[in-house]
């Protein structure tokens, strides 16, 4: 029997989900299963994993089952996943010995403010290309070991495992203890200078060897598994973003892609090489494919489409995140009303935790149409403040931005974002495209496509949009913007 499908694990945040597409890339179905969120004080935030294990095979099932196909069509299974969220578990049994700390979880903010005492922001930068945050796995895990009775004796003893999510669906789907460079790269822990676990960063957080996985090319045949009714080889593991990346096509040095869900996260390929930021960027390892890894730029912009969901949830402006395209197009501009969107702080490039938000410009005129509009706009203005950094820290123009997640369906917005950046803004017919990394990456694991060059044929435009700005009107307007970022100080208040 042929085996002409890919199934994509796509183990998010919030839910658990698997897509079934065909050798020529097409989404054939899909299912997704959401699951609890676990919040034991006030910020802090765990999964259990055995849910994450459990929901993630059930749509899997699911899923074959609404595309008419058994295992034994399968020809590979590839893993993208929610990154940092840490797991622990016992090497014999596979119980998990905590929770599962997600990456949002911000109990360890202490341990990140020690590393920093002890004067270690410097070198953690240089080695892993992460500024110090609790967001990053390795204190997560530190807290792990802290926590539960007699975990460092057992993790020295060789009895424990340290996985994020990719290592813990492979070892449930195989019994191997591996993870990729993708995610390697966000652990705090790993060096992507020398593409190895980094003794000074595992003393500084107590972490014993022992504990970790063995660190793989995130496209190669990690194993099989029996869990679906036939062998199926598991060919990819990769991290959400970087597997937007992959499938956006973004194989270039310079390819950038920007995804709008709740937060924006964009991530510039840097090619061989890692390019340091010097305007509040991180470093991050892309993925390892044919023998080497590359690297890309990441930045995050906290509040992106959440700014939509505030003005429907709390302002009460909107019935649906949908309804801002039609609203905001009742007027031509915002009449000069900027909204920025700073409700837990500014991320890249500003870096200012103390800011809030802010709305200027208002007049008596000032409507609903034009609040939604500078909601939408602000979202394209934060998202074109890092792609900056990246020109400024890649010293290269950025050709085209690929874009995808919820809010690229707005074309409001897009073309918005097209017009604030002068280059065009493409979207591609496959929304799912994290999924479709995963696919794409387990597809050349297993050799259903040849190289990377072939799934640029596979990868198909669903609209292209220009920027109409003249260089006066985009000056102008950035300049409006940036006077509003520059109110959302406390210092400017003084
Ligand atoms: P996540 O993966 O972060 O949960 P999604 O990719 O599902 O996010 O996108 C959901 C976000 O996008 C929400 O914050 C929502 O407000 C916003 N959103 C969804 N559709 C639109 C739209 N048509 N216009 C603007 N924002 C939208």
């Amino acid at each position: 029997m042929s085996r002409r499908f890919v199934l994509a694990f796509d183990q998010g945040t919030t839910s658990s989900r698997t897509v079934v597409l065909d050798a020529d890339a097409t989404v054939c179905d899909s299912a997704s299963l959401e699951f609890p969120q676990i919040y034991p004080h006030p910020g802090w935030v765990e999964h259990d994993p055995e849910v994450i294990w459990e929901t993630q095979c059930a749509t899997a099932f699911s899923a074959m089952d609404k595309a008419g196909i058994t295992a034994s069509q399968v020809a590979a299974i590839g893993i993208t996943n929610q990154r940092e969220t840490t797991v622990v578990w016992d090497r014999a049994t596979g119980r998990p010995i905590h929770n599962a700390i997600v990456w949002q979880c911000r109990r360890t903010v202490d341990a990140c403010q020690r590393l920093l005492d002890e004067g270690l922001g410097e070198t953690i930068q240089d080695r892993t290309g992460l500024v110090v945050d609790a967001y990053f796995s390795g204190t997560k895990l530190q807290w792990i070991l802290d926590h539960v009775p007699r975990a460092r004796q057992r993790a020295a003893r060789g009895e424990l495992c340290f996985g994020t999510i990719d290592s813990w669906l492979l070892y449930k789907l195989t019994g191997l203890h591996a993870t990729d460079f993708s995610n390697a790269s966000r652990t705090m822990l790993f060096n992507i200078n020398s593409l190895a676990w980094d003794d000074t960063l595992l003393d500084a957080m107590a972490v014993p060897r022992e504990i970790l996985p063995s660190v793989a090319p995130s496209s190669q045949i990690y194993g099989v598994t029996r869990a679906f009714g036939a062998e199926i080889p598991v060919a990819a593991l990769c991290g959400d973003q970087q597997s937007a990346l992959f499938g956006q096509t973004g194989f270039s040095p310079h390819d950038c892609k920007n995804t709008y869900g709740t937060g924006c996260f964009a991530l510039m390929n840097t090619g061989a090489e890692v390019a340091k930021s010097r305007h509040g960027l991180i470093s991050t390892i892309a993925w390892g494919l044919d023998g080497r890894v590359e690297y890309a730029l990441e930045g995050s912009v906290f509040i992106g489409g959440a700014v939509i969901q505030w003005l429907r949830d709390e302002l009460g402006l909107l019935q649906s995140a949908a309804e801002s395209e039609g609203v905001a197009a009742q007027v031509p501009d915002t009449g000069g009303v900027y909204i920025v969107p700073a409700f837990s702080g500014l991320g890249a490039p500003h870096w200012d935790m103390q800011a809030r938000g802010t709305v200027t410009g208002l007049t008596r005129g000032s409507n609903r149409a034009h609040l939604v509009r500078a909601a939408l706009e602000s979202i394209a203005y934060q998202s074109a403040d890092v792609l900056d950094s990246m020109r400024a820290d890649s010293g290269a123009e950025i050709p085209q931005l690929r874009v995808d997640g919820g809010a690229a369906a707005n074309n409001l917005l897009m073309q918005h974002q097209a017009d604030v950046l002068g280059i065009p803004v493409v979207r591609g017919k496959v929304i799912e495209t994290t999924a479709l990394g995963a696919a794409f990456l387990a597809g050349l694991g297993v050799g259903l496509w040849g190289c990377a060059d072939d799934l640029r044929g596979v990868w198909r435009e669903d609209r292209v949009f220009e920027p109409r700005w003249d260089d006066s009107l985009r000056a102008e307007r950035l300049d409006g913007w940036r006077r509003a970022v520059a109110m959302t100080s406390p210092q400017s208040a003084g």
